[in-house]
């Protein structure tokens, strides 16, 4: 099983792995990796293996019956190989502050109006939010956008750790989603925004609300009678 060096530490850019499995040539699976795997909303990190001076393109990272694997532009790593692994730190920086805010919108926007979040996804450029809620007007985002960007400027910080699944449970809030309900494990990953927000969560976060910046309300659309789509942006 691949060690997941990005649920430890998200600000990890670099590091060296061993090639453990190549399937078609093309997808790796390594010791160890920085890698992302698309997931949990959060998309995947592309960046580059290298071994040597042969530089391997990875432009796509998902999770295969539990296996992390990293889908490289050409063939010829082999089983074996000692390779470096190099994020594209700018893309990750940028999914870490957009899952961090997405998740004290989300929480904000629960506790003052009980809506219920259906859906999130995050994109390199803008963050796309899902709920349900009956009465709603651009009015009322902009006001909880507000209230979000206001955190942004405080020192708040944000720790993530595992608790046994039964306490972790017991936490109001932990699932935003139903059906994002991990799997039957002992352990759940929580990320504490402190003050603000728990939740089970795999996701790259950064430490302090300092770090997201400001967000932006994009555009709002209707998705039946009270299904609500709304994107956001980092400015
Ligand atoms: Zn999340």
């Amino acid at each position: 099983m691949t060690q997941a060096l990005y649920l430890e530490n998200s600000y990890r850019k670099e590091c060296d792995a061993i090639v453990v499995s190549v399937k078609d040539g093309k997808f790796i699976v390594l010791d160890q990796t920085i890698f992302y795997p698309k997931g949990g909303g959060q998309p995947w990190d592309t960046g580059n293996i290298t071994k040597g001076n042969e530089v391997y393109n990875v432009v796509y990272v998902g999770k295969f019956s539990g296996e992390i694997s990293h889908e490289v532009d050409r063939e010829s790593l082999r089983e074996g190989d000692m390779v470096h692994c190099a994020l594209n730190w700018e893309r990750r920086y940028k999914l870490m502050r957009s899952h961090t805010a997405a998740h004290v919108f989300a929480s904000l926007l629960c506790e003052g109006t009980g809506a219920l979040v259906t859906g999130n996804q995050l994109e390199e450029d803008r963050i796309r939010f899902d709920f349900s809620l009956e009465k709603y007007d651009r009015e009322i985002l902009n006001k909880y956008v507000d209230k979000a960007n206001g955190l942004f400027r405080k020192d708040i910080p944000v720790k993530w750790y595992e608790l046994l699944r039964e306490e972790a449970l017991k936490i109001p809030g932990v699932i935003k989603m139903a059906e994002a309900l991990p799997p039957d494990i002992p352990y759940l990953r929580i990320v504490e925004i402190v003050g603000v927000d728990k939740q089970a969560d795999g996701g790259t976060h950064v430490r302090n609300l300092r770090e997201i910046g400001q967000i932006k309300l994009l555009k709002t659309k209707n998705k039946g009678k009270y299904n609500r789509r709304v994107y956001f942006t980092l400015v």
